[in-house]
This record gives structure tokens, C-alpha cells and sequence, in this order.
């Protein structure tokens, strides 16, 4: 029987609704659905309907979630089974392997949600020790196929779940983190990045362990460090810095909030063994810190500002925006005239034009002119779905402040 005539449950969307689903969005929000057919339970695959009844797409549904269907497949042949998912983490780990800018490094993101058509799927690859995150209903029952699919296809040595608890609140599953498959090891494990090597801690840090979507931005400001005073503001694990020593920067300023991420930056130092660089580790609100430097007239070659997420919801990004601008505000006033800004946003409500106002207002309040020299992203184990623009949502600019 072709999947067609398969008595699957719909959803049937109100009436010019089917834009998005059309254009393959992949979430379908409830507020788009106009009735369900064939009672699905939480959990199961439904097709999605459009109001003529034209068949267009094929999900799994979530009647306790905002977004209702988690959009899987636009072939109408196409069957959700345990070999979807499995060729999904194939597909996605292969992409990977292929990539060149991921050859010198052994730590880095396979699966990436809705990118890699995995939404809620989340699986990073630490030296063959995978943290996986799974925040939907149909990421977490599809977890054995997952599961077995990350250890055939990327050869890991463990599998450890993480909870990811704020998307997972969205879906109402419950706690499961813990190991899956193997053992990892305790303690810190070291991974190499390019040329340096970091320590991570997968079990306690934060996110999965380490920011690997500022890779690209790490290499890319490494050229311009030699010599420099860099000031590395919300350090976490000191890799901007490390990159920094590397290549050959005098001095390093970590602050970070984190105590236990400072002491891993510590510990990251002493693997660069015989750096002439001088390290700080400062740990303090990065606001305060920052207005205490600029009141003892200190100054810095380079300043990173790397926060994390001000705005988690449209509702938050003007109070967002205006901390952003503060923020570089204060940064701005510690860079020496010719030196440099790298400042990033990682809230994704917050596009790249908007964050580029927001720094820009900075610069008028702050009395400088600045120059962007490069725009930033995430790297490309981070790709960002064309058809879902909410997947780009880390963003930077490299400025010259004159
Ligand atoms: N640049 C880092 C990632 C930064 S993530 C890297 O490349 O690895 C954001 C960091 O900001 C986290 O380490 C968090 O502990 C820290 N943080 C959050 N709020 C802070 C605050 N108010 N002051 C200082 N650090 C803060």
C-alpha cells in the first residue's frame, strides 16, 4: 500500500494557512490547524492537510506544545519509520565529515535540529564522546533509532543525554539525561580545535560543554592578536583567549560570572605550555567590571563580548536591544584607538541588521567611530535551514574603532 492511501491521522489547516508549510517550514503552530481527523495521540505521525484537503506535508504531532507538528517530510512517499531518523543522522554526520573547515578539529556539531530536518535533535560530538540533546516529543521517542544510528554512523565511544530545559518545558517531557550508550569519561576530556586543544566538561558545563559555534570567529580573529591586550569579556572556558595566546597576544583578561568555567580556563592555559602570555581570571558581573576598568582608564587592543542570550522571545528584544547597546557601550569605551571590537548576539529573535543598530547606537553614545570589518556567524556545523530563518541566531561583528 502506498503511503498515500495509508489511514494516517491529519491536521487540516484553516484556510490560507498552508503558506508555511508550503514553503517547508518545519513547525507547524496549533493556532493554524483548523480540526484533526483520526484521533492521533501525542507522539504520532499525521499528514497535514490543507483546506481543499490537498495532502502537503508529513509530521508528528504534539497536541500539548505550541507547535503542534513537528514537520518531517514534504515526499508523500516518504515513511516515518526508524530508517527516517536514521537516514536523517546519516546524512547530517556525513555533511560533516565532508566539510574541509572541520578537518583539523575533532569536537563539533553533527546534528542540528531543524537544519539537519531533526527537529529537537541536538548531538555534539566531543572526540567521539556525543552529547545528544533531544527537546521535542518526536526527537525523544525516536531516541533508539537516534541513538543507534550516531553510534554506527559517527563511531562514538559514548552517548550522554543532556536536558535542554528550556525547550523542553515548550514540549512537556520530562527529565533524561544520563548515559545512553557506553561510558564517557569523568572528569574533563580534551579536544582539539583547529590548532589548540581545550578541556570540556560534557557532563556539568554549560550548553553541551563548549561554544563550538564560535569556531570560525576564534580563527578568524586570530590573525589580529599579536602583540595584543585582549580583553575577553563572558570568558566562559577562555577559548577566545587561548586562540588569542596562541597567536601571540601579551596579555588576556578573562571575566566570566562562572567559577567553575574560569577554573577550566585555567586549566586550558596550562595546555598551551610555553605561551609568554599573561592570563587574568576575573570573576564578576561583566557590567560592573567593565564600568570599574573604564573608571581606572584601562585600555585593551582587543575586546570580545560574547554574552549570552538577552532576548529568549519577541516579547524580550527591545529590553534585549538596549542591553546590547550598553553593553558595547562600555566595551567600546575600553578599546585604544585603532583597536578592536568583536561583539556577538546569540539571541535569535534578534536579526543581524537589528544587532548592527544596536551596536551602532552604541558607537554614537560612546563617541567613536567604528568600522565593521567582517560580519560574523555560526560555523558551518551550525548550518543555518533556508527555509527556517529562526536557525540563524548567532551574529557578530568584527569592528575597527578608530
Ligand atoms: N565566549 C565563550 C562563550 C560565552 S557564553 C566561548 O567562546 O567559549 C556566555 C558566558 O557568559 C557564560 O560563560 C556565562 O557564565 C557568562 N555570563 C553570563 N552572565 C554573565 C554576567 N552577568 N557577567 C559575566 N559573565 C556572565
Amino acid at each position: 500500500m502506498a503511503p498515500s492511501e495509508q489511514a494516517l491521522p491529519s491536521v487540516v489547516l484553516k484556510s490560507g494557512r498552508d503558506r508555511s508549510v508550503r514553503a517547508r517550514h518545519p513547525r507547524l503552530f496549533s493556532g493554524a490547524i483548523k480540526l484533526t481527523e483520526g484521533k492521533p495521540r501525542d507522539g504520532n505521525v499525521v499528514d497535514v492537510r490543507a483546506n481543499t484537503g490537498e495532502w502537503l506535508a508529513r509530521g508528528i504531532i504534539n497536541q500539548q506544545a505550541q507547535i503542534a507538528v513537528r514537520l518531517l517530510t514534504w515526499d508523500n512517499n516518504e515513511i516515518i519509520d526508524d530508517q527516517f531518523w536514521v537516514r536523517c543522522v546519516a546524512r547530517a554526520v556525513t555533511s560533516r565529515e565532508r566539510d574541509p573547515l572541520l578537518s583539523h578539529t575533532n569536537a563539533r556539531r553533527l546534528i542540528f535540529g531543524e537544519s539537519d530536518g531533526l527537529p529537537g535533535v541536538i548531538a555534539d560530538d566531543y572526540a567521539g564522546h556525543i552529547v545528544l540533546q533531544l527537546s521535542t516529543l518526536a526527537a525523544a521517542n525516536a531516541r533508539t533509532p537516534i541513538v543507534d544510528a550516531l553510534t554506527h554512523h559517527a563511531a562514538a565511544l559514548s552517548v550522554t543525554e543532556r536536558n535542554d530545559d528550556e525547550r523542553m518545558r515548550h514540549e512537556h517531557l520530562k527529565d533524561h539525561s544520563g548515559a545512553v550508550f557506553g561510558t564517557a569519561p569523568s572528569g574533563l576530556l580534551q579536544i582539539q580545535e583547529n590548532d589548540q586543544r581545550y578541556l570540556v566538561d560534557i557532563a556539568a558545563g554549560q550548553k553541551t560543554g563548549f561554544y563550538l559555534d564560535q569556531r570560525e570567529n576564534r580563527a578568524r580573529l586570530a590573525p589580529y592578536c599579536h602583540g595584543a591586550a585582549v580583553l575577553n569579556v563572558f570568558s566562559y572556558t577562555g577559548a577566545f583567549g587561548i586562540v588569542a595566546a596562541a597567536h601571540g597576544a601579551a596579555r588576556v583578561v578573562n571575566i566570566d560570572s562562572s567559577a567553575d568555567a574560569l577554573h577550566t580556563a585555567e586549566a586550558n592555559v596550562r595546555l598551551l605550555k610555553d605561551s609568554p602570555c599573561t592570563f587574568e581570571y576575573v570573576l564578576a558581573d561583566a557590567f560592573e567590571e567593565i564600568r570599574r576598568r573604564r573608571s581606572a582608564g584601562e585600555k585593551f587592543d582587543i575586546v570580545i563580548l560574547d554574552p549570552p542570550k538577552f532576548a529568549h522571545s519577541p516579547d524580550q528584544i527591545d529590553r534585549a536591544v538596549r542591553a546590547y547597546k550598553d553593553l558595547n557601550r562600555l566595551g567600546l569605551g575600553l578599546v585604544n584607538p585603532g583597536g578592536l571590537l568583536a561583539t556577538f548576539s546569540c539571541s535569535g529573535v534578534i536579526d543581524p541588521a537589528l544587532f548592527q543598530k544596536a551596536v551602532f547606537s552604541a558607537a554614537v553614545e560612546a563617541d567613536r567611530d567604528v568600522q565593521a570589518i567582517a560580519r560574523l556567524s555560526q560555523a558551518s556545523d551550525h548550518p543555518i535551514l533556508l527555509s527556517f530563518p529562526e536557525s540563524e541566531y548567532l551574529k557578530g561583528l568584527l569592528c575597527r574603532v578608530l
